[in-house]
Formats: structure tokens, sequence, C-alpha cells
């Protein structure tokens, strides 16, 4: 243990403040640092603020004995090795002929399952400050805790931090810090009338074409519009995107999701519970003043005026990301989130979370009891129709909802709603990397694909509450400790 430490403490020192004291000095003196510059590449050490959460590391890895998901849909199959080479799955098979190589590190995992990492897309890297008006970016916080949930791809959603996802993004790829892969969704697109004061309101469409163009030259991947954002600003951002061959995802309300699909939006965010298209009198380009949760307790899910929804939705090639965690925390009668969560708030933030929680449990006429189990019929029939359909957390709300604990309430919650286990695992998986287009790479186990999978104590195909027992997170052949992770952030949720 001491000399881990050491070791990891020497490389640190030897990398870190090195590597910057040269990037500092080759401004000066480049040619004369040229050599020590190359030699410092050639032997990469990680930092230890990875290296402290880093259980398995071998150039081979061979699990034996292991149930495999491999989040195509396909059954769990039992006995089973996966072989990871050098952070690629290398072979996958029953254990009595998948051949183990001779340099592996094995790992007999009798009474495990593996399944691919997860890849969500409603994720942030902010939580709620408590006031509504603004959110405290948590770079520190929750990239360790996605990735303790199992987390190893996200999209990010819309942030409130400009550049900070960004450069958080180049940290994890470079090995500098640990977290999910991630696809980094620019700023908000949104027009006057948001009460947070980190949302920029857009002034037409010129403008959401400059700042779709803007964060695409830095690096965003994906793009966001909200609630206030009107047809012809969203016409101009889809357009705008689609040239980069970016997509573009939007929580709407001033535009109805008929609308957005007619001008070629790519995903909507959170389902029935935020689409204005049932709202009477709904003015064009406007948020109804009174919301639309009203007018989605009077729907009727089976009925003529959503079931056509869901099909033009299908037809126009829509994908709907679920986002059940963030309703859960506003309908009454549903469990306080996981205590692993709730401990892992910062004390005050912990306290407004149990004030709330406990206000909304005692409310006796909230329409999210009639409007929560009809997200969950919604979501379900979509799926059902043969939509695709993906999901995420969306850490807001009042703070119930905590990176990587609450992607594994997701999961169940997709279970709750009527998927099986199987199913809801392939939405978290395959489907989430065939919608950013990383298929090829993450999203299912399988020769030739990133080795970014999750070590689970028991069967989540059979009880989907087990993927609260992840023990290990594989990320390009690297395990990270599930446990230490999580422990890692206990009470920063809110700080940082
Ligand atoms: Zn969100």
């Amino acid at each position: 243990m001491a000399l881990d430490c050491q070791v990891s403490h020497f490389r640190a020192f030897a990398t870190l403040p090195l590597s910057r004291e040269i990037m500092r000095l080759r401004l000066e003196f480049l040619p004369a640092l040229l050599l020590p510059v190359v030699v410092f590449a050639q032997t990469p050490a990680r930092p230890a603020e990875v290296q402290q959460f880093v259980s398995v590391e071998a150039s081979v890895t061979a699990l034996t004995h292991v149930r495999v998901i491999d989040g195509t849909g396909a059954p769990a199959r039992d006995g089973q090795t996966v072989v990871l080479d050098h952070g690629i799955i290398k072979a996958v098979g029953d254990s009595a002929h998948v051949a183990i190589p001779a340099d592996a590190k094995v790992l007999d995992l009798a009474g495990r399952t593996v399944m691919p990492g997860m890849v969500m897309v409603h994720e942030h890297m902010f939580y709620p400050s408590g006031g509504g008006s603004v959110y405290n970016e948590q770079a520190f916080s929750f990239p360790r805790l996605y990735l303790a949930g199992g987390v190893t791809t996200a999209r990010t959603a819309g942030n409130m931090a400009g550049y900070a996802d960004l450069e958080l993004k180049r940290a994890i790829d470079s090995g500098l810090t640990v977290g999910p892969s991630l696809d980094v969704t620019a700023p908000y697109l949104n027009g006057p009338g948001l009460p947070i004061y980190q949302v920029h309101a857009l002034s037409g469409p010129a403008d959401a074409t400059q700042m779709v163009n803007h964060w695409a030259d830095r690096g965003a991947t994906s793009f966001k519009a909200y609630m206030h954002i009107t047809r012809d600003e969203l016409r101009a951002a889809v357009v705008a995107a689609h040239k980069r061959k970016l997509k573009i995802t939007g929580h709407l309300c001033s535009v109805s999701f008929r609308e957005a699909a007619t001008l070629g939006i790519d995903n909507l965010e959170h389902g029935l519970v935020v689409a204005s298209d049932f709202v009477k009198d709904k003015k064009a380009d406007t948020c109804p003043p009174g919301g639309v949760i009203p007018s989605i307790a009077a729907v009727d899910v089976t009925g003529p005026d959503v079931q056509s929804l869901i099909k033009f939705l299908i037809a126009k090639k829509v994908a709907l990301t679920s986002t059940l965690t963030v309703f859960e925390t506003f309908t009454p009668g549903r469990p306080q989130a996981a205590k692993g969560a709730v401990d892992a708030m910062l004390p005050e933030a912990r306290d407004q979370y149990i004030r709330r929680w406990t206000q909304i449990s005692a409310q006796t006429t909230s329409p999210y009891a009639s409007v929560f189990p009809k997200e969950m019929q919604f979501e379900l029939a979509f799926y059902r129709a043969g939509g695709q359909l993906l999901a995420g957390t969306d850490p807001t709300g009042y703070g119930g909802v905590v990176a990587g604990y609450a992607n594994q309430r997701e999961l169940e919650l997709l279970v709750e709603a009527g998927l099986t286990p199987l199913e809801a695992i392939k939405v978290v998986t395959l489907d989430g990397a065939r919608y950013l287009g990383r298929a090829n790479r993450v999203g299912s186990i399988a020769v030739g694909k990133r080795a970014d999978l999750i070590v689970i104590k028991g069967d989540p195909s059979s009880r989907i509450a087990d993927i609260e027992n992840i023990e290990t997170v594989f990320k390009d052949g690297l395990g990270y400790d599930s446990v230490k992770l999580f422990a890692s952030v206990k009470g920063q949720v809110g700080l940082h």
C-alpha cells in the first residue's frame, strides 16, 4: 500500500508539474527541449488523481466464468470469458472454448455479470444551487459519480458553464482525470423568458446560427434547444447543426413536438410531460403561461391525439429521451433517492432536498400523481411502436437526481414502465451509442469494440436492482473501483 502510494505520487509529480513546466518552457526553448518532451511522451504515467481509483490494470485481462449481457437485447449467457487486450474487446465466448492468452491477468467472476458501460444522453455536469436561477458546475464530483454508476459515455445535453464541459472532456480524454467519454452539448439555445442567469437569450435566427457555429468551432458535438426558442430560431439551429453533421435535441415548450419534428429536430427530451401539443389555444412561439402539465393531466395516452403524435415522431425518425428519474422526484408517494445519493449531497443541499421531498410526499392533489405514470405509459407505447427510445437522468429539479446513482435508478424505472430488463439495458447502452454515432466503438460487448464494461454482482437481467451492485467499471480496458469512486465524493454534491 505504502509503496503503491509513493509510486503513484512520484508518477504524478514526475509527469504533471514537469510537463506543465515543459509546456511553459517550450515556448521559449522549443528546439532544445524537443528531446525530453518526446521521452516523457513515451512513458505515460497516470496522475494520482486517476490512479487512486484503478483496481484492474493489465495489458491483457481475461474475465472468466461470467454472465454476459451484451447490450443487443440478446438473452444473458452464463459461463463466458471476455478477453480485453490493450483497451479493446478481443474475444467473447464460452469459457470452455475461449483461449486465455498466456500473459493475461485472469479475474474469475463467478456470480457476476458483465454488461456494456452505459451510454446515457441526458446528463449534465451541473446541479441546482437551490434558488432555481443558478446551477453549479460539478466538474469534480459528477464525472467520478457517473463513472462509478457505470456510465462510460455521456451526452451533456445542455450546459450552463460555457467552456467548462469542453475542458473537462479534454482532461478526461487526455487521462488527467476520471469520467465518462463526453459528447459535449453547447450552451442552451433559448429565447428570452427563462429565469436562469447562465443562459443566453437568442435575438433571432441569425443569432442561433452564429451560436451553433461558434460552439461547434470550439468542439461542441451536440446542441439543445430550450423552452423559449422560436420556430425560426429552431429552424436556423437545425440547419446549422446538420450542415456540420451534428445533432440537435430539445427540451421544448414554445415549439410543439409536432412542429419541432417537422423542422427536422433529431431528438426530444423528457417525453409527454413537456409536450405543448395538447395545450388548447396555444400561441405560436410562446411557452404557455400556465405550463403544459394541466393539459397532460387531461390527455389520454391511448387516445387518437397522442397515438397520432407517436406515429408522427417515429415517421420523422425523432428519438425520444426518457428522464423518468427527474419526474419521479416531483411525484408524491415515490421513494427518496438512494441512500448513497443522499449521503453524497453537501449537508445544505441534503437539507433542501429532504425538506422539499417531504413536502411533495404530503401533497394530495399533485398532477404528477397521474402525469408520472402517463409518462411511463407514453414511453412504453413509443418504444413498442418502434420508436427510438434513449435514456438519461437530468440531474436538475430540486437536487434529488444525483449522477451515477440516478443512472442506475433510470434503468429500474424503465423496467417499471414495462420494458424487460434486457430491453432497458439495450436502451441505456447500444441504443444510446447508435444515436450518438458511436456504435462502432461502444454500446455492446463485441469483439473489436472498446473495452467499456461494467462488472455487477448478481444478475440485472432477472433482477434489475442488481445494477446497484457494480464492483468494477472498465473504461478503455482499465478497471476502476466503483465503491471507491462513489466514496470519494461523499458530502460534496452541490459544492463542486
Ligand atoms: Zn436537463
